[in-house]
């Protein structure tokens, strides 16, 4: 539930407070870790004692036993733990959507039907059952938290998680988890890749994930997921099953494949991504998820792109080029209020309003 708060609040709160002690976030973040070690008991006894089972060594126990402090912390400051499975926070066109986005905070936006969750600014505890982390670029509200989930996936002893970043940052991310991995001794396996535009990474069960053109003042891209479908061809429709099955041990391709543009997520970007014309399928996503950072006239066009953001009077200039089912605008700037968001929004021409939501958790 989002409580409201008036303008100056909000924004101290924003300004000043973690955002896992904030009361807007607590309901949106504070939730167990869909993880099997974990089942359904986020308590320092329940954790230490699985780690003991576990066999866990006195120098990684320590590690543990950290994290399970601050998991603690989280725990008293979010007043509102909740110890059952939620839905999410939001659902547009069947996709559901959860996380925050607060520009120059942090982003994290998890899909959970695909185990998917885009950037990590800090770590909140859901996206820690999602197997995929794709990073947008190195910005700290963007990356800060992929060690913190890297970490606690290991800790419940989960599977190393597949994290794409932009390839030419591959190196740096990998001594900085060096550099935790000193620090915490502890192993933070992962299955880390670096990915330029225009490459593919197969997430199997029918998703593929395609790196897109955006436009940031440090290297950046934005990622796009396909889903694959196999459909049998027209011409063997009619067949029976022994006579397809004869065919395919023949090594006849019986099958075309088709592929949807499910989701995108930008990052951060200047507008230009619209206009790109690599840019395409982004356009047709059935949802996609945009950062538009400026809302109003106190932030000229100018600006806007010399901070590398996109400003809503552009999105709403480029209104016809959106032809997606569901449009998610996140990462507005901390300036401001919910109400003012709303407003903005409120002004975008019919067509595209109608098809916009701006992602408020955290505010
Ligand atoms: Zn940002
Ligand atoms: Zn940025």
């Amino acid at each position: 539930m989002l409580r409201l708060l008036p303008q100056s609040d909000a924004q101290i709160l924003r300004g000043f407070i973690p955002n896992y002690l904030s009361p807007t976030h607590s309901s949106v973040q504070l939730h167990l870790p869909d993880a099997p070690d974990a089942k359904g008991s986020f308590v320092s006894a329940a954790v230490k004692s699985s780690a003991s089972a576990a066999g866990i060594n006195s120098s990684t126990r320590s590690g543990v036993l950290d994290k399970v402090k601050m998991a603690d912390v989280a725990t008293e400051g979010g007043k509102s733990v909740s110890r059952s499975r939620k839905p999410p926070a939001l659902e547009v066109e069947g996709i559901g959507i959860e996380g925050i986005s607060i520009g120059g905070h942090e982003t994290c936006i998890m899909i959970p039907s695909m185990k998917v969750a885009f950037d990590i600014g800090r770590c909140p505890q859901r996206a820690i059952s999602h197997d995929f982390l794709f990073i947008s670029h190195g910005h700290m509200d963007h990356i800060g938290g992929i060690a913190m989930y890297i970490a606690t996936r290991g800790l419940y002893k989960m599977r190393p998680p597949t994290i794409i970043v932009p390839k030419c940052i591959k190196t740096t991310v990998e001594k900085l988890l060096a550099v935790y991995r000193e620090l915490d001794g502890s192993e933070l396996a992962v299955n880390l890749i670096g990915m330029d535009v225009g490459e593919e990474y197969d997430m199997g069960k029918n998703f593929v994930v395609k790196a897109f053109k955006t436009y940031h003042v440090v290297p950046s891209q934005g990622y796009l997921i396909y889903a694959v479908k196999k459909k049998l061809k027209a011409e063997y429709l009619n067949l029976s099953g022994q006579e397809i099955k004869d065919l395919k041990m023949k090594g006849v391709e019986i099958t075309d494949t088709t592929r949807t543009p499910e989701v995108a997520f930008t990052g951060d970007t200047t507008g230009e991504f619209i206009t790109d014309e690599g840019n395409a399928d982004v356009l047709n996503a059935k949802l996609l998820v945009m950062e538009a950072t400026f809302l109003d006239e106190a932030t000229s066009l100018k600006h806007a792109r010399d901070w590398g953001h996109t400003h809503i009077f552009e999105i709403a200039e480029l209104a016809e080029r959106f032809q997606n089912k569901a449009i998610l605008f996140i990462h507005f700037s901390a300036r401001y209020s919910s109400e003012t968001i709303l407003d903005a929004v409120s002004k975008l021409p019919a067509s595209l309003r109608d098809r916009v939501t701006p992602f408020l958790e955290g505010w």
